[in-house]
């Protein structure tokens, strides 16, 4: 389809203003159904890169039309690029690691709080939702989505401002998950993944005045994928966040603040279902030039976000756990310079010395391990004796 085309169609939408009318034109789509023969099966993803051309608007990322990646290497015979890069992500370790690591709450003894691995499906889901609509590349903004949070300290943003103190040069996430990706996994060759995801990656970060659209082409995504990745984050934690902390006791629903509540809807499910509508709309408006939101839900975000910072992520009892994660992480970041070759990886040691070998062992943590290797190293363990006989004797 010509992007004029494309423009075209998408204006005929946005006229007829429902979404119930998005679905009827996915419906009415006359896709190509393959015929399953010998030929198809040899090589199945010539097939779906072909797929991608006929389906997916002019502006998506094509899987065939990557830039590449670091290291050239065969393709797969049956998975396009961007599939095979979200499929190296979910069978990472560090994947894996994100289950034990803290979203908000600390270590969470509740099944029913978010951990770092449940708010990265959470930004997968509410991202391939924005994807599918604009007809962009499913999974292209899956892989960053699934990918975004891999460098994440144990505790969180605590753990993220306690190890940037420390370390020389200082810490961000989305420089460690791309670190992880790029060097730390499958034994130092790392996950050798596509350009699209890697700057899908170094790209979804807003900190805690950033905004997730509307940044300078240079500080955005170079695709439309990875912009999704960075509005569908804010729209996941901001949501969750709220509701654990409900769950916590620390906020009431009537402690959120009226305006924007009233706007984006007084659940989770609500505002998430908002906020995705809104994002689908202004895109299709702006001709998906850019990600984009429109002015007053972009604002009520933010203002969620901000009423977050001091109710929750600020708050002083939600936080009292971090104070100890301090201890813990200033502990062991003295503990592993002491006796680096009890600890650290030789290799990085040598290339890149012990502060980033302390460093990339530090953040990798859950907060579980962290936890017991600082029991391990510090704490004395009571001693043991003869088992008293029942008598006392
Ligand atoms: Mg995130």
């Amino acid at each position: 389809m010509a992007e004029s085309a494309h423009g075209i169609c998408v204006l005929r939408l946005i006229r007829e203003s429902t979404f119930n009318n998005l679905t009827t034109f996915r419906q009415s789509r006359s896709l190509p159904i393959y015929q399953w023969s010998k030929s198809v099966m040899a090589n199945i993803r010539k097939h779906l890169e072909a797929r991608e051309r006929q389906i997916l608007a002019p502006q998506a990322a094509k899987s065939a039309d990557t830039r590449g990646r670091l290291r050239e290497e065969a393709e797969d015979d049956v998975r396009p690029a961007f599939q095979r890069d979200r499929d190296r992500i979910v069978h990472s370790k560090a994947f894996r690691r994100l289950k034990h690591k803290t979203q908000v709450f600390f270590a969470p003894t509740g099944d029913h709080y978010r951990t770092r691995l449940t708010h990265t499906l959470e930004v997968a889901q509410i991202s391939r939702t924005i994807a599918k609509v604009l007809q962009l590349h499913e999974e292209l903004t899956e892989a960053i989505a699934l990918g975004h949070d891999l460098g994440h300290t144990p505790f969180g943003h605590a753990g993220e401002r306690v190890l940037d103190e420390l370390i020389p040069g200082g810490f961000n996430h989305y420089q460690q998950s791309l670190r992880i990706v790029d060097v730390l996994e499958n034994d130092r060759q790392g996950l050798n993944l596509t350009w699209e995801v890697r700057d899908g990656i170094a790209h979804h970060s807003k900190g805690k005045g950033g905004s997730p659209v509307g940044m300078p082409a240079s500080q955005r995504s170079k695709t439309l994928e990875g912009q999704i990745v960075r509005v569908a984050d804010l729209t996941a934690y901001v949501n969750h966040d709220i509701d654990d902390a409900q769950r916590a006791g620390i906020l009431r629903p009537e402690d959120l603040p009226k305006d924007p509540v009233a706007l984006l809807g007084g659940s989770s499910s609500a505002r998430i279902g908002r906020m995705v509508k809104d994002v689908v709309e202004a895109t299709f408006a702006g001709n998906l030039s850019e990600i984009r939101m429109s002015a007053e839900v972009l604002a009520a975000t933010l203002e969620l976000r901000t009423f977050l910072f001091s109710a929750v992520y600020e708050n002083e009892s939600a936080t009292a756990e971090f104070k100890k994660a301090t201890g813990i992480l200033g502990g062991l970041w003295e503990k592993v310079h002491e006796r680096p070759k009890d600890f650290l990886d030789a290799r990085t040691m040598a290339d890149e010395g012990v502060d980033a070998a302390a460093r990339d062992f530090l953040a990798g943590m859950t907060d579980r391990y962290a936890v017991n290797l600082f029991e391990t190293l510090f704490i004395p363990k009571p001693w043991v004796g003869p088992i008293d006989l029942v008598d006392g004797q």
